[in-house]
């Protein structure tokens, strides 16, 4: 498997690839990897000749205030898991490879994401949308695997994806949970055992929300029952608790039959930002 280090380099191989007539799939990432991510590795061993996994901690998404510095940076391991998995090139390089000093050109999806996350963490979106799209540009994809795990991620990528009319596929993967059903996430390191156990209260309050809403419970008090399930659960501090049309991102608190909902939510345990979600069919 290479590791590549730099833009160039990267490109080069990726359209020495294309040229060749082989497809290339990308997986983006920031590192840390865990099953989560193995689980995109392994689709998309499935989906194209060749594999790139990029691991680069994104500054341009992260806040003044947020978790860049300690974000867990564990690169050997990150490669033993690429190889384990398929992978054919890692590409991870520098920050400062990757943003010219003077950089000055942004990729802004403006309506979707002003919501849930969005509307939370100003700019994060645009830094996700103008770092993928220079991964694109760099590694040349056929297709792109996102997790479900960052729902509003996907939907402002494939909405990026077709309003900048991109050649590249999205593929989007399923959410991959522990045994006990917390989504893995790479900040889950941040937990302590208490707050690890605490952190259950989010995958169990949405799986009562999927039975509550499937014996008819109106979605205003589901995600009421939501936020005091998460409340009760000790050092948990909620960001979000929102239940919205999965189209526009709009909040709902009535269905339509057939309709795309999803119910999303972050939530604090000390300075670990937690966020989960699942997605429901209007009744
Ligand atoms: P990250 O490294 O956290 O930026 O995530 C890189 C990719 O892995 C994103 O597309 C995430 O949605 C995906 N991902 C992270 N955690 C999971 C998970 N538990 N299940 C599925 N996909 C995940």
């Amino acid at each position: 498997m290479i590791v590549s280090r730099t833009p160039a380099s990267t490109q080069k191989r990726c359209l020495s690839w294309r040229a060749a007539g082989e497809t290339i799939a990308l997986v983006p990432t920031m590192g840390a990897l865990h099953e989560g991510h193995a689980s995109l590795i392994r689709a998309a061993r499935t989906r194209a000749d060749k594999v790139v996994v990029s691991i680069f901690v994104n500054p341009a998404q992260f806040g003044p205030a947020e978790d860049f510095k300690e974000y867990p940076r564990t690169f050997a391991a990150d490669r033993k898991l690429c190889t384990q998995c398929g992978a054919d090139m890692i590409f991870a390089p520098a920050p400062d490879a990757l943003y010219a000093p003077d950089h000055s050109t942004w990729v802004e999806e403006t309506a979707l994401s002003r919501f849930l996350c969005g509307a939370r963490r100003p700019g994060h979106f645009r830094g996700v949308c103008t770092v993928v799209l220079k991964l694109f540009a760099v590694c040349q994809p056929h297709v792109a695997l996102f997790g479900q795990k960052d729902a509003q991620q996907c939907l402002v990528i494939q909405r990026m994806v077709r309003d900048l009319n991109l050649p590249v596929r999205i593929a989007v993967c399923p959410i991959v949970r522990d045994e006990d059903g917390l989504a893995l996430s790479s900040r889950n390191r941040y937990l302590s055992a208490e707050q690890r156990r605490s952190a259950l209260a989010l995958s169990r309050s949405l799986r009562d929300a999927r039975r509550a809403h499937a014996s008819g419970m109106p979605l205003g008090r589901i995600r009421r029952m939501i936020e005091r399930e998460i409340a009760a659960a000790p050092g948990a501090k909620i960001d979000y608790v929102s239940i919205v049309d999965e189209e526009t991102l709009a909040e709902i608190t009535h269905s339509r039959k057939g309709q795309s909902i999803l119910i999303a939510l972050a939530v604090y345990f000390g300075n670990a930002r937690l966020i989960d979600n699942i997605r429901l069919t209007g009744r």
